[in-house]
Order: C-alpha cells, then structure tokens, then sequence
C-alpha cells in the first residue's frame, strides 16, 4: 500500500506520520508528496530533524512518545501538539515551563485503558478524578485523547478501546470548564489498526512502519 492509497482512502488530514528512528531524507521525502504531519517519540531526535528540515516551514510537529518532566523545558513552544501526556504532574510541569516562555501548548492526555504496566498513560479513573484539575492548567489547551492499545495481531481486538476513548472523550466533553479546550482530537490507531480506528472516529491515526517502512 502505499503514501498516496493511504491518503486517499482515509484523508490527507486524518495522517501523523510517525518518523522516529528515520532519516531526516525520508521526513523531507513523504513532505514533498504533501505529507505536512509528523510523529516523533524521542526528544532530541526531534530537535534535531527540526533543524535539518527547518526549510521546510509548514511542516507541524507532534510528539507521541513518553515525556520526561525533566525535559519539558525543551518541548514546550517546539511542537504543534504532544500527544503523550500521561500524569497531572507532567502536565503541571508543562503549564509552568509555558508561563516561563510565554507560549500556550497543545496537549492530548493519554489514556492507558488496559491498564498495561508497561505503557505509560492515566488510567480512565484517574483522568476523570484529575480532570478538572488539568483543565484549570491555564497555560495548556487540551485538545482530546490519545491511546495506544495493546498489541494484538488482528485490528478487531482493538476496537473496544477505541470505542472506549471515544466514549471518554463524550463523557469529559459534557463536563463543565472546557469552554477553552476543545477536545476535538481522538489519537488512535497505528499501522495494525488505523482503519478499525477510522471507523471508531479517530481524527488522527499515527502511522509509522506502513508509510516508512520498518524501523532500524
Ligand atoms: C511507533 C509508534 C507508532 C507507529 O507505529 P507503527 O506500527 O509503525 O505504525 C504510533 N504511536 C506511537 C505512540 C508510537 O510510538
């Protein structure tokens, strides 16, 4: 399958294009067959490809993988969106880094629905018990959910936390303080499943191997 079936069946706006552990050569590729979304997980590989391609000034950032507070100093301002916000304290260290800038930051809160030890993410309980708390964060626009459930081989496995995320969003999106956070956005589904994810009303799949190839 390729870059341009993909985008024809789904959407040139619903594609991340998840780049980490691929050459700069290849961001610029897919960008000059009009691919302007990219993923990256890790900080300073992002940083650095956006210095190698910042010729390219419409291209829109996002980053996807887990996020040390440590380094939300270097993140915040650098991306359109960081899909990975996973505790409230993270998200606090954000806002105060913001203030510190000047800048407002997108952020997604993700969601670990099934409680996997080994992927980071809120569980559903916690987001709800800390909601209104990160929506006071007044330097952060909460712009909807991300997901990233576990690895199954067929895409049907996954549907239940697809719809489960979009059943979050609805529930969080009737709450009261949002009137500044639009929550607009679902991050779901990879190359495995991004279609099963599209039918569940993902507004972004993240895909890295089927449009880049396997990683190094
Ligand atoms: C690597 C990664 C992807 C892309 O996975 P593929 O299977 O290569 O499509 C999506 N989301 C996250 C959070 C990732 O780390």
């Amino acid at each position: 399958m390729s870059f341009q079936d993909i985008r024809a069946e789904i959407g040139a706006d619903k594609i991340l294009a998840v780049s980490k552990l691929q050459p700069a050569a290849k961001i610029r590729d897919l960008y000059q067959q009009g691919q302007r979304r990219f993923g990256e997980n890790y900080v300073q590989e992002a940083l650095e490809k956006q210095e190698l391609l910042q010729d390219l000034s419409d291209i829109e950032w996002h980053l996807i993988g887990h996020l040390q507070k440590n380094k939300a100093k270097h993140v915040v301002g650098k991306f359109h969106l960081i899909h990975s916000v996973d505790s409230l304290e993270l998200a606090q260290t954000l806002s105060r880094q913001c203030e510190n800038k000047g800048v407002r930051q997108r952020i997604l809160i993700q969601v670990n629905l099934a409680n996997e030890e080994s992927k980071s993410g809120f569980d559903k309980q916690t987001v709800l018990a800390s909601w209104d708390e990160l929506c006071r964060l007044p330097h952060l626009s909460i712009e909807g959910l991300m997901t990233m459930p576990p690895l199954t081989e067929s895409g049907d496995e996954v549907r239940p936390y697809f719809q489960e995320l979009r059943e979050l969003r609805e529930k969080l999106a009737s709450s009261t303080e949002l009137t500044r956070h639009p929550l607009k956005t679902l991050s779901m589904g990879t190359s495995n499943d991004f279609r099963v994810a599209i039918q569940e009303g993902a507004t972004l799949v993240r895909l890295g191997t089927v449009l880049f190839g396997a990683r190094n």
